[in-house]
């Protein structure tokens, strides 16, 4: 199986603290980075946290709200002293080519390579990424400007060959990867070998989902059915539920209710206030819905 994890490189809501930093994560996919949001500072966390930025070419902004894009335009100018040459796609929405390239413009900065924008419109049936292995799919959040959440999914994988077909008949590398594609078996003495009989199901396709800023929003659900991990913010605790409505958050047991629902396996909280130093009791009041829910820690690394 190839490495699917998410590190957190900030889960803190637009208030600076001392104690956590605006979003950003790195989703890695075997050796492909991809950079979820870019709060201010995230490139200095990706020092501390010795991400590297080589195999960095995708970047998703769910919004623009300062706290998920103010770190974009010093982290694309590190890239450009660092001697990137190859292309570098940005997914968001649609005003956000203007700003970076006005900062560009009036600094005088020109690029070592080039920028590719990519418009985070409304047809969410197309991934907005694609290779063999993983695919990348935005959905509608719900907050006070266009926001939109991210889900990342494997592909399903061949099939896996029997250990006893392999001792058995001992096949060339094309005829393996014959039979791992679904094909049935030709053997030498001219037997047909049905596929199911020398091969396992493969791996079930693992799925990542980002949901951050929204206001309780079931919407959502749909795209993310049977995610395995699912971050979503849970800017406010039970107290401050009309708080969270009225500025388009969510409580930590609003993002477990989505969890719940969505039959999640795993839940990850983040975009806290700048009010919780301590956060235990959104993990209890979360955890009272959603059982299987964590609170994100940055510069720490979850397995999908
Ligand atoms: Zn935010």
């Amino acid at each position: 199986m190839n490495p699917f994890t998410v590190t957190v490189l900030g889960n803190g809501s637009a208030v600076p603290t001392s104690f956590q930093n605006p979003s950003a994560q790195l989703v890695t996919y075997g050796s492909k980075r991809f950079l979820v949001d870019c709060g201010e500072g995230t490139q200095m966390r990706m020092i501390d946290f010795k991400t590297g930025h080589r195999h960095l070419n995708h970047i998703f902004i769910s919004h623009l709200h300062g706290d998920h894009f103010f770190g974009l335009i010093g982290l694309l100018n590190t890239l450009h002293l660092y001697g990137r040459k190859q292309p570098l796609n940005i997914y968001a929405p649609e005003d956000l080519k203007q700003v970076i390239e006005i900062q560009l413009e009036v600094s005088k900065s020109n690029l070592s390579y080039s920028l590719l924008f990519h418009n985070l419109g409304q047809n969410f049936s197309e991934p907005l990424y694609t290779d063999k292995n993983l695919e990348v799919f935005h959905f509608s959040l719900k907050h006070r400007i266009p926001t939109f959440g991210f889900i990342f999914k494997e592909k399903l994988g061949d099939r896996k060959l029997k250990r006893s077909f392999i001792d058995e008949f001992n096949p060339s590398i094309e005829q393996m990867h014959v039979v791992k594609s679904g094909a049935d078996y030709e053997a030498e003495d001219g037997r047909r070998i049905s596929n199911m009989e020398v091969t396992n199901d493969p791996y079930p396709p693992r799925s990542y989902a980002y949901c951050s800023d929204t206001a309780y929003f079931e919407k959502v659900i749909p795209f993310i059915q049977g995610v395995d991990l699912l971050y979503h913010e849970a800017t406010f605790d039970n107290e401050q539920e009309q708080k969270a409505m009225d500025k388009f958050h969510s409580t930590a047991a609003q993002a477990a209710l989505i969890a719940k629902k969505a039959h999640a396996g795993k839940l990850m909280l983040g975009h806290f206030s700048a009010r919780f130093k301590e956060k235990d009791h959104l993990l209890a009041e979360a955890k009272e819905v959603f059982p299987a829910t964590i609170l994100s820690e940055e510069g720490k690394t979850y397995e999908v």
